[in-house]
């Protein structure tokens, strides 16, 4: 998800308690699907009836109760093959207990039946009704978990969880229910109101499960892609169609951009539904949350867009295991909003927001996160703050100059073709691009991923001698550390030599620790002698000129 930048002060004003997410409960028992019934029709109580059904696999032997995450609902029932079951409610645990215990690979389904008026996050997120929209915003800011599935539905709401979906929204004939995956049919009843079928075949955690309700279009486009067209379905109000075709206009070049950089897309469509949301969007998984404001008829907000479709490969596709390491979610897609200025405007378009990014990070990422931060493991109260999404991207931009681009690209493509619709952690990305071919990532995780601070390389001086034919030229850096613990190792840096008509030439070198001797033949004498010039890596300062 993004939220909007007027939120960063915000979130320096919360207190949360340390996170427990929950995800013991997922090495006891599966949840193999969720079907929901939801009718959501009365907007002005705002009192919601609903049916989940759970289909709950044993990994264990003797399991005789099973515990559901339900908060700020009530629950009327619970039953097992129309059989009412004893449970206990205290929200958000939802304790039901077996007839009898089941075994490993027993199956049962739990049908839950609750009502009430669905809760919102107070800082961000939950489910929110306004004016004719009621929508489901998967994640909470202040909420422990974070992940916020369980305001709609029961369910372990964790980030390791998955399971297919299908939805069964009743509205009002005036109004239309989106929610991910297709839509298989919708049915008139006979008092006027409506049941909208979606399914969503792919596994998702319960936080990427989304309902949205208002008098909605759909605003179809045709992406073509790697495995043929994929359909785009962008659910608006009648009136905003206009301001979503301008909006989207560069929804290919995102699209194509996120297939050639990390594979083919692997979901049945791509949609996004806008919401009354002024801070920010939501990455529903096909059916994305995007705020009203954003989509304005103009590409102001086109790296929003982007950031949200990038998610179906960063956060849906493969998500973080545990919040600490969010920066899989968030850092990537954030870096995703740079590829896209890449793709769709070029290689200056993508180095302005390079820096752009490596400026906001140096000055206000230790303000605004209470102090100089690793990317993870990181802790709950920012979870979702500027480290995390914005040191989390440079970071990502300098493993790209330590991997190469071809390296870069493959490595992520095969990492996320081997980890598809699972949780993931830093330390498997980190052994699996070493394993791949890049022989210094155990040191670029150690220093940049998780340690805190920065660093920066300068030339202290340099010397060059005529020998007869050419010029030994040595030229000495120096590495400075700036609230990190340890220098850094194995980090490669270039060096260019300008010569007296200013031609450009290059030379890699491997910087290790604190000072490094750099010699080189050169068949001239250098004028200029400069370090890092095309900003490769995300240094303190970029580059030191003689
Ligand atoms: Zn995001």
């Amino acid at each position: 998800m993004k939220r909007a930048p007027l939120l960063i002060l915000l979130l320096m004003l919360i207190h949360q308690a340390i996170l427990a997410a929950d995800a013991s409960r997922s090495d006891t028992l599966d949840i193999r699907k969720t079907i929901i019934n939801f009718e959501i029709t009365d907007f002005s109580t705002k009192v919601i009836y609903a049916k989940a059904s759970l289909l709950v696999k044993a990994k264990q032997n003797n399991i005789s109760w099973m515990n559901f995450d339900l908060e700020g609902l009530i629950t009327d029932s619970v039953q097992l093959n129309g059989n009412n079951l004893t449970f206990t409610h205290n929200s958000p645990d939802l304790k039901v207990n077996l007839p009898a215990a089941i075994n490993t690979n027993d199956s049962v389904w739990i049908d839950i039946y609750y009502h009430g008026i669905p809760i919102a996050d107070a800082t961000w997120g939950g489910f929110t009704f306004s004016g004719l929209y009621g929508f489901q915003m998967g994640v909470g800011f202040n909420a422990q978990p974070h992940s916020f599935g369980r305001t709609w539905h029961p369910c372990f709401d964790n980030f390791v969880e998955r399971c297919p979906y299908e939805f069964f929204v009743t509205t009002t004939g005036d109004k239309m229910a989106v929610c991910n995956g297709l839509l298989i049919d919708s049915t008139l009843l006979g008092n006027g109101n409506k049941i909208w079928h979606w399914k969503l075949d792919e596994n998702i955690p319960s936080y990427l499960s989304s309902v949205a309700v208002c008098d909605y279009t759909l605003v179809k486009k045709i992406l073509s892609g790697m495995n043929g067209n994929t359909d785009a379905y962008i659910a608006c109000r009648p009136v905003d169609t206009n301001k979503v075709n301008g909006s989207f206009a560069h929804l290919q070049e995102s699209f194509s951009m996120l297939e050639e950089s990390f594979g083919p897309y692997l979901w049945s469509r791509v949609g996004y539904s806008l919401v009354p949301f002024n801070a920010g969007a939501m990455e529903h998984a096909t059916n994305i949350h995007i705020g009203t404001p954003f989509i304005d008829g103009t590409l102001n907000y086109e790296t929003l867009i982007a950031h949200e479709l990038a998610h179906h490969w960063w956060g849906d596709l493969v998500t973080c295991s545990t919040a600490g390491d969010m920066w899989l979610n968030e850092g990537f897609a954030s870096y995703c909003e740079m590829l896209h200025e890449e793709y769709t405007y070029g290689q200056a378009a993508y180095i302005k927001s390079v820096k752009d990014n490596h400026f906001r990070v140096l000055s206000t990422a230790h303000i605004n996160d209470d102090g100089y931060k690793a990317i993870s493991p990181m802790d709950s109260l920012h979870t979702y703050g500027t480290t995390v999404y914005l040191k989390g991207a440079d970071m990502i931009h300098s493993m790209r100059s330590y991997l190469g681009d071809s390296l870069f690209f493959k490595g992520l493509s095969d990492f996320l073709d081997q980890y598809k619709w699972t949780a993931i952690s830093s330390q498997q990305l980190r052994d699996f691009l070493s394993n791949a071919g890049g022989s210094n990532m155990q040191a670029f995780f150690s220093n940049w991923v998780f340690e805190p601070g920065f660093t920066h390389f300068s030339i202290d001086s340099n010397q060059s001698v005529f020998n007869g034919n050419s010029y030994d030229v040595s030229v000495f850096f120096r590495q400075r550390k700036h609230r990190s613990m340890n220098y850094y190792t194995k980090v490669p840096i270039e060096i260019g030599f300008y010569d007296a008509q200013m031609n450009l030439h290059i030379y890699r070198a491997e910087m290790n620790g604190q000072c490094l001797e750099f010699r080189v033949q050169l068949p001239f004498e250098p004028t200029l002698i400069v370090i890092d010039l095309n900003l490769k890596s995300a240094m303190l300062l970029p580059r030191k000129i003689k």
